[in-house]
């Protein structure tokens, strides 16, 4: 069963909080980077209360392997692999009795399949490059997994021996049937006694359960395929170099989708057998497209949204009151606060903010929301939005040719800010547009003269008397 986003039904979730009983996706948890020893650490927290959310298993997040079965077969056929596959097998081919030529092959083929082992284990389903690191890296593992073999061998012999040859068969078989496991728990712990300890890995194969069979069945078909494919090629009528082309090419194509499978296989059930996943890694490489990270305004916008869907408008509310104090505050934080005032019915609050938003809207030039929000507010007379943002509307409602508005704001403009510097010019509008859309010449004579005798010294005061001449 796969856990889905509390809020988001088409996505996984990544994250639960144990206080919150809530699951969240990738784009609903809040991250936290924190500077760590030199580098930076990610935390993740629940959006709604602000704990430390616990990571599920990513088995919760990706396609169980079973569904993925075509993809991961396709696996190297990536430029990496392929070309790599391809070089090493024309080498075997070109030096085939060459003893150093089939040590180099075997090493380099294995060092990379270990890192394809390795990096899907850790979530990058996009092969990896071939690297100067990926040549010099450690042999341990690649050793350990050699002596795992040999010892495998050798007990299988002493069953023969000592207990004849159906015990010896049934040995093979089983040891067959737990190698996945064994390797995927040495490549887990680095450790050889923990991988061959029955106490450890039988539990695994339990919690895996009947795909742990499956993914046994097809490394299995995995195995034999180079082999019976060889079978149904005419080979003798093929030159014996490219015979051993073949052979070289298919058994390293094989051994590249065995490996990315065990990968898949361990990163599905990491949880299950006690390997850790970086979460920062998996999510980063996930696919080969990498999550862009979120802005720290869609993230905000992420948290505040979960607040809302669960009913928590006052501390969805809490959470903005940082973001829309101070210079440059965003509209779109701005409008979801005024929202979340009105949901909670405060009131008091609403209507001291919505003239702020108002000052906000005009500010940042979005018309057609500040006129619908003026519409609303006008009526209140406690709380005005500046005089700068009242002129500013006027003179947009004039330019879309709305003039019964317009004078309509020139008038409240200036009933509310008569000491307001730009008087003047409200009054000079006015009677412009009382006279020449509003046919109402004998009320614009009038606030004109008036402008002539109360603002004698203001520019305006030109303006009008010419005007005046000209209205006559
Ligand atoms: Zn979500
Ligand atoms: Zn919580």
């Amino acid at each position: 069963m796969t856990d889905k986003c509390t809020f988001h039904k088409q996505s996984a979730a990544h994250f639960y909080c144990q206080h919150c009983d809530t699951f969240y996706c990738d784009d609903c948890i809040t991250i936290r980077k924190i500077d760590e020893y030199g580098g930076k650490k990610s935390y993740y927290f629940c959006p709604a209360c602000n704990d430390q959310a616990r990571m599920l298993s990513v088995g919760n997040m990706i396609d169980p392997f079973w569904k993925r079965l075509p993809k991961i077969f396709l696996y190297p056929i990536q430029p990496v692999p392929l070309i790599l596959t391809i070089v090493l097998a024309a080498l075997g081919a070109l030096f085939p009795s060459t003893f150093l030529v089939k040590i180099v092959v075997a090493v380099l083929m294995i060092k990379y399949a270990f890192s394809v082992f390795l990096n899907t284990s850790q979530g990058s389903l996009k092969a990896p490059g071939f690297t100067w690191d990926l040549i010099n890296a450690d042999l341990k593992p690649i050793i350990q997994q050699y002596i795992l073999i040999v010892a495998l061998s050798f007990a299988s012999g002493m069953v023969f021996l000592s207990l004849g040859p159906i015990a010896g068969y049934c040995f093979i078989a089983f040891s067959a049937l737990v190698f996945p496991v064994i390797i995927m728990v040495q490549m887990a712990t680095n450790s050889i006694l923990h991988a061959i300890n029955p106490m450890i890995f039988f539990p695994i194969i339990f919690r895996i359960g009947w795909p742990y069979l499956l993914m046994y069945l097809f490394l299995t078909f995995l195995y034999s395929a180079p082999m019976a494919l060889l079978n149904v090629v005419p080979l003798e009528n093929l030159p014996f170099n490219l015979v051993v082309f073949l052979f070289y090419f298919l058994s390293q194509y094989y051994t590249l989708v065995s490996y990315h499978l065990m990968g898949y296989v361990l990163l599905q059930y990491h949880d299950e057998i006690g390997y850790p996943v970086d979460y920062d890694f998996f999510i980063a490489n996930r696919g080969g497209t990498p999550k862009k990270p979120l802005t720290e305004k869609q993230e905000l916008d992420n948290a505040v949204t979960v607040l809302i869907k669960m009913g928590k408008y006052q501390q969805a509310i809490e959470r903005l009151l940082p973001h829309i104090k101070g210079e440059n505050v965003d509209p779109e934080l701005s409008e979801k606060f005024l929202k979340l005032l009105r949901m909670t019915n405060d009131k008091k609050r609403s209507d001291i903010y919505a003239p702020r938003h108002l000052n906000l809207l005009v500010a940042k030039g979005k018309k057609q929301k500040a006129i619908d929000l003026f519409d609303e507010i006008k009526s209140n007379q406690e709380h005005l939005p500046d005089a700068k943002t009242v002129f500013t509307l006027a003179s947009w409602y004039n330019s879309r040719s709305e003039y019964k508005k317009a004078m309509e704001t020139y008038v409240y403009f200036i009933n509310n800010f008569k000491k307001d510097e730009q008087c003047p010019e409200a009054y000079f509008n006015l009677a412009q547009l009382l006279h020449e859309k509003g046919g109402n010449t004998s009320k614009a004579r009038q606030i004109l003269k008036a402008i002539v005798k109360h603002y004698p010294h203001h520019p305006v005061s030109d303006d009008a008397n010419k005007y005046l001449a000209k209205a006559a």
